[in-house]
């Protein structure tokens, strides 16, 4: 089975917008586990890749499963997301006027029957989840700061724990770390780090030092006009002629 230990299978993915193909029979799997860097330039196709692996893009044709059986192809966004595909966007979005805590306590509760709420009484279990994602996102001691008055890369952790407290098998996020200051950027990738082999992580990112960074030996996947065009240690593609050119051959 070429889909055992996979957490991410697509193949031949295709997505057109009145005949121009943003996504061009696109080859990609991640491993259970994986921390796997995208780069690729303006419009190769990475983030119609995000939208079609989270359902918000239905792909013109192609195969797309999430573990060995769950069809991407034929569940909605929200099933998806339920099904344990988490994305992070670019701009972070949390609860200005709550608390870090609250934040995380909202993004747990947060389901399709029920919605927000901050009425119910936590059980143990769940201010332990809590308080390990807040050590894991370095802000036990912001805990109970409003989570507007957090600095930009605080809020970016904050919605990475948010994501976590959904338990999501994959991750999918999106420039990490753009706007983040030197230290907050050196954080994020330790972070990542201890995130990898817990939960499979999809990075895509336009710094290079910080994909060099996270990459160690795992493999990069560079993207170009819709569809694979090299894929190996960073080392590897960085040597590669045809992703020279592509960054630099203009
Ligand atoms: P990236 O995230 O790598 O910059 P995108 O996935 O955003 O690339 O875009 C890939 C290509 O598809 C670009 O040329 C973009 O203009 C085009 N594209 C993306 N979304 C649409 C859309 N909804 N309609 C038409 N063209 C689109």
């Amino acid at each position: 089975d070429t889909r055992h230990g996979v957490i991410l299978y697509l193949e031949d993915i295709t997505v057109s917008f009145d005949g121009f193909k943003a996504l061009n029979k696109l080859n990609l799997d991640i491993g259970v586990g994986e921390l796997r860097c995208i780069i690729g330039p303006n419009g190769a196709g990475k983030t119609t890749m995000m939208d079609v692996i989270t359902g918000k893009t239905p792909p013109t044709s192609g195969t797309a499963f999430f573990g060995q059986n769950v069809d991407l192809t034929k569940l909605s966004e929200t099933e998806i997301a339920h099904a344990g595909i988490g994305r992070k966007f670019q701009r972070p979005t949390v609860f200005e006027n709550h608390s870090v805590f609250e934040n995380l306590e909202l993004a747990m509760k947060t389901d399709k029957r029920v919605g927000p709420t901050l009425f119910a009484k936590l059980t143990g279990q769940q201010a332990d989840a809590i308080g390990s994602t807040l050590e894991l996102i370095r802000l036990t001691h912001e805990a109970w700061r409003p989570a507007g008055l957090l600095s930009h890369g605080q809020k970016q952790w904050l919605e990475i724990g948010m994501l976590l407290m959904q338990e999501p098998m994959l991750l999918l996020l999106d420039e990490p770390v753009a706007g983040m200051t030197d230290a907050e950027t050196e954080r994020t990738g330790e972070l990542l780090n201890e995130l990898k082999g817990r939960h499979s992580l999809m990075v895509v990112e336009h710094d290079m030092d910080f994909v060099t960074s996270i990459a160690g030996n795992g493999k990069v996947t560079v993207l170009h006009e819709g569809s694979v065009l090299a894929e190996g240690s960073m080392a590897q593609v960085q040597a590669d002629q045809r992703v020279i050119e592509v960054y630099l051959g203009r």
